[in-house]
């Protein structure tokens, strides 16, 4: 993929980058261990100043950063905003319980002063798609740098203005030079990275594709890796929930990011008995929405990212057409320059259908019908992927079963599924492993390391197995 500035709003190419060659990349390596090297020593204290400042710089200058990400990949200028927001939010969650998180545990083991002790890996290399360019940068590396590490991003190809100031906002907040590294290179240029001693473990935020390919090159390196991949999740509406309340939530849930979001609800599974009013409302709802241009703050929904993107989600619109689903509203491109999409609704599909099978990254909805709960959780699990689920009902009953029953990183419930930096977030199957946020996250780029110094024999002495 070219490494380019290319406006979705409008078709238009902004700006072209040179990839880095061997050895400019091998000086920011280079840089980045060196910086790590260092940083690790700094007390916790500089390291929590540290988010505390790219939270700052963040927040003041985050009109900036999301007029950024609009023009480079065509999400709303307002959710770019909050985005830039919710980065700051994090920092400040990590910088304020840091302490917490990083302190020692003490292991009850008789005769001995028994711990575990949280110590950074080195460089890690994260690997990130262009959907929230700014979230899953921040959200990754807060809790990396804070335990001690050091980051290299290796961004997706088409928002490389997003990469440079990612880069330079760490350094408008004063870290040290190497310690978050943007690297403007190819994913050709991955399995390298993955081989080289200094690069410690990896994280892919992706497609499968990049993820099965990141983890068989860190696997065959020995190194760990955290994968946040795809979805297609579920929202289940059962008869006794505000149907109102789910009708707007499912809109909301299905056109966030103009539909680009891999917790997005992509699979609406709705009991019989309400089936035909959710889908009279919904629809309503759907062709409702203002599509348009996404720096006008009255859009709804703006432009797909790219259009590969587009192309790729009008083919699989078409195929579930042809293999016998049926069009509601919706199903083309607009005519006008730019990647648009018309928000879709289909309905009656075939399970082998693409809406049922693979997930679909824009505004498009699947409508399926269930005879109960039993056969909504089992349409919910009939997927590859398990990343979130959303559920509606009232019924305490209903709750434990879904809670208890739906195969996903996450359950919520009366709720849309969203990432909050005080939970873990992640996936199961096809949808990825590891996690990202909360301690969890933290925990996945540290040596939990265990010491234990006996009380009762002199060190020497003490048996070595
Ligand atoms: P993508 O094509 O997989 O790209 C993501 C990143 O991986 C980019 O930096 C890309 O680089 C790189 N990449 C692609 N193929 C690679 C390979 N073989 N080896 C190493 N790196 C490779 O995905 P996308 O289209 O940008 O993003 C959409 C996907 O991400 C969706 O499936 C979505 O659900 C998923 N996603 C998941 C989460 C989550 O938290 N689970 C969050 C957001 C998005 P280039 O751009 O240079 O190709």
């Amino acid at each position: 993929m070219p490494i380019q500035t290319l406006n979705p709003a409008t078709g238009e190419k902004l700006e072209s980058f040179t990839a880095l060659n061997e050895e400019q990349v091998e000086a920011k390596l280079a840089r980045a261990h060196k910086a790590f090297l260092d940083w690790r020593d700094q007390p916790l204290r500089e390291r929590v100043k540290l988010l505390r400042k790219v939270a700052d710089v963040l927040e003041r200058d985050r009109r900036t950063y999301a007029e950024l990400m609009t023009q480079e990949m065509g999400k709303l200028v307002g959710a770019a905003e909050a985005e830039a927001m919710k980065c700051a939010t994090c920092c400040r969650w990590y910088a304020d319980n840091a302490e917490k998180l990083l302190a020692p545990e003490i292991l009850d083991i008789e005769n001995e002063d028994a711990s575990v002790h949280f110590q950074p890996l080195g460089v890690v290399l994260a690997v990130m798609p262009w959907n929230f360019p700014f979230w899953q940068v921040l959200r990754f590396a807060a809790p990396a740098i804070l335990a001690g590490n050091a980051a290299l991003l290796k961004h997706a190809s088409n928002v490389p203005r997003c990469a440079n100031a990612l880069e330079a906002l760490f350094k408008a907040a004063g870290a040290p030079d190497g310690l978050f590294t943007t690297l403007l290179v190819g994913s050709d240029a991955v399995p390298a990275l993955l081989a080289d001693p200094r690069v410690a473990a990896a994280t892919v935020t992706g497609s499968e594709a990049a993820g099965s390919s990141v983890a068989e090159h860190a696997g065959r390196n020995l190194k760990p890796s955290v994968l946040e991949l795809g979805g297609s999740d579920p929202f289940i509406v059962l008869p006794s929930a505000n149907i109102e309340a789910a009708v707007k939530a499912a809109v909301t849930a299905r056109t966030i990011n103009n539909g680009q979001s891999c917790i997005a609800a992509k699979r609406f599974i709705v009991h019989e008995d309400i089936y035909a009013e959710f889908e009279q409302k919904f629809v309503q709802q759907m062709q409702a929405l203002i599509v348009g241009d996404p720096m006008d703050a009255r859009t709804q929904v703006g432009p797909l990212a790219t259009k590969q993107g587009l192309d790729e989600l009008d083919a699989q619109v078409q195929a579930c057409i042809k293999g016998g689903g049926k069009l509601r509203i919706g199903g083309k491109k607009l005519k006008r320059p730019g990647f648009y999409y018309t928000p879709t609704v289909l309905a009656e599909l075939p399970p082998n259908s693409p809406a049922a099978r693979d997930e679909l990254f824009g505004p498009v909805a699947a409508l399926f019908k269930a005879r109960d709960i039993g056969d909504a959780i089992r349409k919910a699990n009939d997927s590859r992927f398990g990343l979130g689920a959303s559920a509606w009902t009232t019924t305490t009953r209903e709750i434990g079963r879904l809670t208890e029953e739906l195969q996903a990183g996450s359950v919520f419930i009366n709720a849309i599924v969203a990432s909050d930096s005080r939970a873990p977030f992640g996936g199961i199957k096809a949808s990825g492993y590891g996690r990202e946020l909360s301690a969890y996250g933290l925990r996945e780029f540290v040596n939990v390391k265990t010491i234990r110094i006996a009380k009762a024999a002199p060190v020497s002495e003490a048996v070595t197995e």
